[in-house]
């Protein structure tokens, strides 16, 4: 199972660059996870839209959806071009049913994910966790029966992340904050909450990624460095994990 960042901006790209997409694959099977501004212009350097199997979305911030429209546009009009462009499953939560229909276009079809099942997709089974975020929002824990990714989207801290992180291979998770600042009421963690968490679940590595705008990012690793033992990254585009 690879991982590759496409973007990992919190709230808006920066001018070069990308807010939250993230790329899992496996056995020529290519999942996406969220597709925020700036992500279908980044995933083209390493993908074509039309090789997408499937697209997973977190919940229905601008950061996390905004290039859903314009995915839609690139299958309709690729469809055109190439009669082998296959309908994209974009699976999203219905708790939000006006934002779900969105999902739905001539080549993206809505599907629905719930908490309370697994998702089998390609190679992959996808358990949710809903978060503590302003919005209905879920995170995902991604198998393939060897690995296995958790990732956040977007979270408050919430003791649950614990035991549906436990002994994940990699934990790729909300670090919009640093260790000092208050982050429960903007539904993101800081540097030291993400930390807590990796040690507790004993991941074995952990991403920090929806990074803010400004500082200096090496610090957040610094901190949570403080709290966590393991190995510890930054996102950034085209960093890859696994293979
Ligand atoms: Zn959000």
């Amino acid at each position: 199972m690879k991982l590759t960042v496409i973007g990992y901006w919190g709230g808006f790209p920066a001018a070069e660059g990308a807010s939250s997409a993230y790329m899992i694959e496996k056995e020529g099977f290519t999942l996406l996870l969220d597709m925020g501004s700036g992500a279908l212009m980044t995933l083209q350097k390493y993908k074509k839209a039309s090789e997408l199997d499937a697209v997973i979305l977190s919940h229905y911030h601008a950061d996390h959806i905004a290039d859903i429209g314009v995915l839609q546009h690139a299958l309709f009009v690729e469809s055109f071009i190439h009669d082998s462009v296959k309908t994209v499953p974009i699976y999203g939560h219905t708790v939000d049913r006006n934002a779900f229909r969105q999902l739905n276009d001539k080549k993206t079809e809505a599907m629905i994910y719930t908490d309370n099942e697994t998702l089998k997709l390609g190679p992959f089974f996808i358990r949710f966790l809903q978060t503590n975020h302003p919005v209905p929002c879920f995170g995902m824990r991604i198998t393939d029966g060897t690995h296995t990714i958790v990732y956040t989207g977007d979270s408050g801290y919430q003791n649950s992340w614990i035991p549906f992180s436990k002994d994940a291979d990699l934990l790729l998770a909300d670090c919009n904050f640093y260790a000092s600042q208050i982050s429960s009421d903007a539904g993101h963690m800081t540097s030291h909450e993400v930390a807590q968490i990796a040690t507790e679940a004993q991941v074995k590595e952990l991403i920090l990624t929806h990074l803010p705008h400004y500082g200096d990012h090496t610090q957040l690793v610094n901190e949570a460095a403080t709290l966590y033992s393991g190995k510890i990254q930054l996102a950034q585009e085209g960093l890859v994990w696994g293979s």
